[in-house]
């Protein structure tokens, strides 16, 4: 698939001696994953080409990943090529910087909503980007080096993005994408205790999330982690974010939403579903990213509700439309 787009993407790598990777604010397994990925399959098959990652955030979460490139001077990007992964919209790039590089590539799997790339490589149906750079290296494998470290951050972005292999978005390519990656060695143990294991207080938490929960007339799952929840609980604004997925196994809720107090007053929302889709409400408030998980802000308990009941409204209309669901 789309042969012609990797095609240049790998040419103007060969280009450029000096690349900059990139990828979204606040990141997540994929983006992290993808772009450390990304830098260890070009570092070992170019060792002769500057290659560095540089971005303005940090996330615990994947920490233990390892550590990105430190901050460079200006001039390095002016003659650098921008390889930005798992970013749908520019405002979304953790390092602004990329502004200044010659050229632009945009590698992504979310929903194309802004060609800021001089080039791109978008799949949408893609489970992970993590997977599409699975397919970069298997399309060119005669040319590109991999090693189990760069397979170890691949697997471990599509492993989370897809939800621990769940999602719809997971095709059979994924799993065979997945599966050769798991033949270079990937130590699956260590990786999911990394990932998966809990920290006691936090099981604490999920436990007051049951409590706290509600749900709207017609089944929509929602949660107000308050700053007051998170100093009780001593949440980092992660822990406090990763509540969403605590209610994403209630039957006949096929939308599920956290909304968490930020710092500065705003309230971050990510949206989650199965069968419906809610990108159109993430849009509506700010937001965007994939059909069933999507992300949006809003500023005030009004938005929060009038985001609650269009959510409401828009699970009426499927459940009374469709049939199947669960
Ligand atoms: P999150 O709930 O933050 O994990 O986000 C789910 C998906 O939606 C991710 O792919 C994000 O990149 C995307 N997303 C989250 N928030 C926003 C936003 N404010 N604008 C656009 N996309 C977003």
């Amino acid at each position: 698939m789309n042969f012609e787009a990797k095609k240049l993407i790998l040419d103007k790598i060969k280009e450029y001696d000096k690349i900059i990777i990139f990828r979204h604010k606040r990141p997540d397994g994929d983006a992290v994953g993808s772009t450390k990925g990304m830098r260890e399959i070009l570092r070992l098959t170019f060792p002769e080409k500057d290659i560095r990652l540089i971005n303005c955030d940090y996330s615990d979460y994947v920490s233990f990943l390892g550590d990105e490139d430190g901050a460079v001077e200006d001039s390095f990007y002016t003659d650098a090529l921008a390889l930005i992964l798992d970013t749908a919209t520019s405002d979304r790039i953790s390092n602004q910087k990329y502004t200044l590089c010659r050229e632009k590539i945009k590698f992504d799997h979310h929903i194309n909503l802004e060609h800021y790339g001089d080039y791109e490589w978008v799949e949408e149906e893609r489970s992970s980007v993590c997977e599409m750079v699975a397919d970069f290296y298997r399309t060119f494998s005669d040319e590109l080096k991999i090693n189990k470290e760069a397979a170890t951050y691949i697997y471990a972005g599509m492993v989370t993005d897809s939800g621990r292999f769940r999602f719809r978005s997971v095709s059979g390519e994924t799993l065979r994408l997945a599966g050769m990656l798991l033949d270079m060695g990937v130590d699956l143990d260590t990786l999911h205790a990394h990932l998966y294991m809990k920290e006691f207080h936090t099981l604490k938490f999920q436990a007051y999330v049951y409590e706290k929960m509600q749900i709207s007339e017609n089944g929509v799952a929602y949660l107000h982690v308050t700053k007051e929840m998170q100093d009780a609980f001593s949440l980092s604004s992660e822990e406090a974010s990763a509540s969403v997925s605590y209610m994403e196994s209630i039957k006949n809720s096929l939308i599920w939403i956290a909304f968490i107090d930020n710092d500065d007053g705003s309230i971050r929302v990510r949206l989650r579903s199965r069968f419906v889709t809610v990108n159109s409400i993430a849009e509506k408030y700010n937001g965007g990213g994939h059909a069933c998980a999507c992300g949006a802000t809003v500023y005030t308990t009004d938005e929060m509700m009038a985001l609650i009941s269009d959510a409401d409204v828009l699970l009426k209309d499927y459940k009374e439309n469709n049939e199947g669901w669960l």
